[in-house]
């Protein structure tokens, strides 16, 4: 292997990733090895070297499976390998790298391998995805039709049923234990969410629709075949896993028996990281790995960080060093600077908001574009005020994390009808379509789709059907438009065309903004240009829908500036030059749902680390002192006061500049603490604005 120029810019510790296992010829599988390093190190962009460095070695592309986060994070991924090897391979490099096709989120490339494999495993090819809501959806109807929603009126809700559900299946724990844990309120009710659990698996069989969790649950499954084990992992020669650290058991089990033994494994994480144990998400993942193998794997740590200047990481290495357990080191910055984070006192959101667009704009004038910048919230409706306000200025921007695209009714509608010509079983598509037709209720819709599901051909069936009573010409246009999507004579993704063509009219009589939606339909069908077939469409944008838009129908083009909105946990993984974090309060972070015990409120300082940890020259972290909260009770509208997040003791404060904004000064601690009178439950108000 002649000396690289790309090996020469990592540090050696990087560098031994890379070239791990290198002595194994043609880059062939090497032992297992584990990335552990704490935010900025560099770890993303080590394992990027590495599939690179694989490539130019010889390893063959298409037999590299790389797991990211987000599909955002896997494009980009894709972008860095191919710079890489580009170097060595020159314009070649983009050819190698297209075949890197294995590169996507764990749920992704579950749903490939089971539409692959689905004649071995006893599944339909055809089946549906639903998203949570959907799932939802499905839990409700099952739960009915059981009877506990209605003979038990304290049972839990839809939501709690399929969270508790989600949990047992993806932490492998049994129900009993998953309560006492974590839903003790639920516990009474635990033979009843047995039975309906029961139910709906049986309901998602019956209708050929996969639920996020059975991605997984199904892909665990048939690597305990070990034929078929043996199969899948003997596609690949090397697997690599980013943001380790925030994987469940289901998914490390899907790991090791990939790669049992560990040959071609590599993964890489920060236990500091670790934000989403509230899908099961276990560090113990990171800890357990090395010691899962005979011999155990190789270990590489990182300690140079090389995003942020060094007065960012000495905030974000105090916030981190008053965690009560946590494995690894503090990291070291060459980056110098004057400049302290800022720690800024605003009377209110709406202060908020106008700090936040004078700094942002301020910065343009400087030479910063918007894409260097990021608003970051705990939550999703904590960035409304901030919204409006960019909205008035003018200022484009992008939401991470929020309300999504597919979010609003009429794309949702028109990707069911797309779902349903793809599998007629899957009932909650179903349901929500027969509906748009005049005539059709609940219980009619029920009925077809009863009469359908029984039948092997669902949609010749549905042909057979008598038009329903006052259904008029839009049962014939319905069945109609099925038959010529089935048929595909018209092709992807002009078939969407048809459903379009076919939905309009009941967006012209139900909604008075019909036009801005058809707009939103003629974006959808884009979008779905950019992939090859139906199916491959409706995964992916079940598993990782776009994001919201400031503009009103559609992202902003991509050489157009826009600033990021994006929660918390949407922004793992990413950087920018200026970060602004909403909202740094005690009932917004920590969350006043995040406090119940200290491995949430633990969890909750990790998510201000990876916050804090996004910036790389400029960090504002904004604490506005009241919220104005529309009554709920006798009190009426009134300010709520809150503190300073207790994330940031007075012991912490050296580390940042504190300031006011406006110049008006601000109320002291004490003042502040004198107007507190009521223990107050901001997120919960907050939330109480969007309902
Ligand atoms: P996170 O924990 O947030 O996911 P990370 O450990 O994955 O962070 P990266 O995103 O890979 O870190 O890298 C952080 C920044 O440091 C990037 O801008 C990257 O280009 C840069 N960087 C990483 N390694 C080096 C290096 N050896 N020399 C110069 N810059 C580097
Ligand atoms: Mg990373």
């Amino acid at each position: 292997m002649p000396a690289v120029a790309y090996l020469e810019k990592l540090n050696d510790a990087q560098r031994r990733a890379v070239e791990h296992g290198s002595d194994v010829p043609k880059g062939g599988p090497a032992g297992p090895l584990l990335v552990i390093a704490g935010a900025g190190s560099g770890k993303t962009n080590t394992l990027a070297h590495r599939v690179a460095h694989l490539i130019v070695s010889g390893a063959d592309p298409r037999r590299i499976l790389l797991m990211t986060f987000s599909r955002r994070a896997a494009s980009e991924m894709g972008r860095r390998v191919e710079r890489i090897c580009s170097q060595v391979l020159g314009p070649n490099a983009g050819i190698m790298t297209d075949a890197l096709a294995w590169a996507g989120t764990f749920h992704g490339i579950g749903a490939r391998l089971l539409r692959m494999y689905a004649e071995q495993i006893g599944l339909d090819p055809d089946f549906t995805i639903h998203d949570r809501e959907d799932s939802a959806d499905l839990m409700n109807l099952t739960r009915h039709e059981l009877g506990f929603s209605k003979t038990e009126s304290r049972f839990p809700t839809k939501g709690t049923c399929l969270a508790i559900y989600s949990r047992a299946v993806n932490s492998e724990t049994p129900l009993d234990e998953v309560l006492k844990a974590h839903f003790p309120w639920c516990s009474a009710w635990e033979k009843q969410l047995r039975e309906l659990f029961a139910s709906y698996v049986e309901a998602k069989q019956a209708q050929n629709v996969l639920d996020y969790d059975d991605l997984l649950l199904y892909w665990a499954q048939m690597m305990s075949e070990p034929a078929l084990a043996e199969d899948v992992g003997g596609r690949f020669d090397h697997v690599l896993v980013d943001e380790y650290q925030d994987t469940n058991r289901l998914q490390s089990s899907i790991l090791m028996a990939m790669k049992p033994g560990g040959r071609g494994l590599t993964v890489v994480g920060d236990d500091a990281q670790s934000i989403y144990s509230f899908r099961a998400a276990t560090i113990r993942n990171i800890l357990d790995f090395p010691g899962s193998f005979d011999p155990p794997a190789d270990i590489v740590t990182l300690d140079r960080n090389y995003r942020s200047t060094n007065t960012i990481l000495a905030a974000a290495n105090g916030v981190i060093e008053l965690a009560r357990e946590r494995f690894t080191k503090n990291l070291w910055t060459e980056r110098q600077s004057e400049e302290r984070p800022r720690l800024v006192a605003v009377r209110d959101e709406t202060e908020q908001a106008n700090y936040i667009v004078e700094k942002i704009l301020e910065n343009r004038e400087t030479g910063m574009t918007l894409k260097q910048q990021a608003v970051l919230f705990r939550a999703s409706h904590h960035s409304g005020p901030l919204e409006v306000e960019l909205t008035r200025r003018n200022i484009p921007f992008v939401k991470f994390g929020g309300l999504k695209f597919l979010d609003s009714a009429h794309v949702k509608d028109m990707l069911a009808t797309l779902r349903f010509a793809q599998n007629p079983r899957d009932r909650v598509a179903g349901f929500r379509l027969m509906q748009l037709i005049p005539g059709i209720g609940p219980q009619t819709a029920g009925k077809i789709l009863d009469a359908i599901a029984a039948d092997p051909e669902p949609l010749a069936a549905l042909q057979e059907i008598p038009a329903p009573p006052r259904s008029g010409a839009d049962w014939p246009a319905f069945v109609d438009m099925l038959a010529s999507l089935k048929q595909g004579t018209a092709g992807w993704p002009s078939e969407i065309g048809l459903a379009r063509l076919w939905y309009e009219p009941h967006l012209d009589r139900v909604h008075e903004d019909a036009e801005t939606r058809k707009a939103d339909l003629l974006q959808l069908e884009q979008i779905a240009g950019g992939y090859t077939s139906r199916e491959r469409f409706l995964t992916e944008l079940t598993l990782d829908p776009p994001d919201a838009t400031s503009a009103e129908s559609g992202t902003p083009l991509l050489d157009e500036d826009y600033l990021i909105l994006s929660t918390i946990h949407s922004a793992k993984g990413q950087e920018w030059r200026s970060v602004f974090l909403l909202n740094c309060v005690d009932g917004c972070i920590p969350s006043d749902l995040g406090v119940g015990s200290t491995a949430e409120i633990e969890e909750e300082r990790r998510l201000l680390y990876v916050a804090m940890t996004r910036a790389k020259d400029y960090l504002h972290l904004i604490t506005p002192q009241r919220f104005f909260v529309h009554g709920q009770n006798a009190q009426g509208d009134r300010h709520v006061y809150a503190a300073r997040t207790r994330f940031i003791p007075a012991t912490l404060l050296q580390f940042f500049e504190t300031t006011s904004w406006p110049v008006v000064a601000p109320m002291s601690d004490a003042e502040r603490q004198a107007r507190h009178q009521v223990r107050i439950d901001v997120t919960a108000r907050m939330r109480g604005m969007w309902r």
